[in-house]
């Protein structure tokens, strides 16, 4: 590896420790344990089938069921049919899940607040970074693909000559720029495997 590239693996092993760590602290105040706020923060966000969040959350079935169930236990999910596909069911957040759901914070308050203090072209740049190296896992089929600008059919990048803001969104028919790109987008609509390979080229060799 280079040595750019070790500092930044070390980066991010770092920031990863003291996310699970922070993460640990917050489930243990609520009760719960890490997976299981992240199931709760998810549902209470959006209801999802089984194996859509089994998917989103890198995990198989089985042991989602059984994080399921210790929530259902506790009050704060159920399961209901999923008014798409009568067959299909999906899992919702209770009132009390909702509520204790909104107690978590989206991520450590240190955190936050570093990443808030970047300058506007830091912050862009690192989204974009980060765009890439996650888009660049999923193909290598290492973590699940999610609901980002590169993997959307509504997403043109610089197609504008807008330094600011030189990508469009066609759902919403806009400009925008890399601060603003999305990595969990709910008007996202998959792309053809042609297209997102084209957006992430796009994407990674106009700097
Ligand atoms: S619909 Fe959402 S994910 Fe798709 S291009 Fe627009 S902002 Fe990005």
């Amino acid at each position: 590896m280079s040595s750019a590239t070790n500092q930044i693996v070390a980066a991010l092993q770092r920031l990863t420790l003291f996310w699970r760590a922070s993460l640990w602290k917050v489930a243990k105040e609520l009760g719960l344990n890490p997976t299981q706020c992240e199931i709760l923060t998810r549902v209470a966000a959006r209801p999802e089938r089984l194996a859509d969040l089994a998917l989103a959350l890198g995990i198989t079935q089985a042991s989602l069921s059984d994080s399921v169930a210790a929530l259902a236990s506790k009050g704060l999910l159920r399961r209901q049919p999923d008014p798409a596909d009568g067959r299909a069911r999906r899992i919702v957040a209770t009132e009390a899940g909702q509520a204790l759901a909104a107690r978590m914070p989206e991520a450590p308050e240190a955190l936050q607040g570093a990443v808030a203090g970047l300058g506007a072209i830091d912050a862009a740049g690192l989204l974009r970074s980060l765009t890439l190296i996650i888009r660049s896992l999923q193909e290598a089929q290492a973590i699940p693909v999610q609901h980002m600008c590169l993997t959307c059919r509504y997403f043109r990048p610089h197609a504008h000559d807008d330094p600011v803001r030189p990508h469009h969104c066609a759902f919403v028919d806009a400009a925008f720029g890399d601060a603003a790109l999305r990595l969990d987008c709910a008007d996202h609509e998959t792309a053809t495997e042609e297209a997102a390979a084209r957006a992430w080229a796009v994407l990674a060799e106009v700097g």
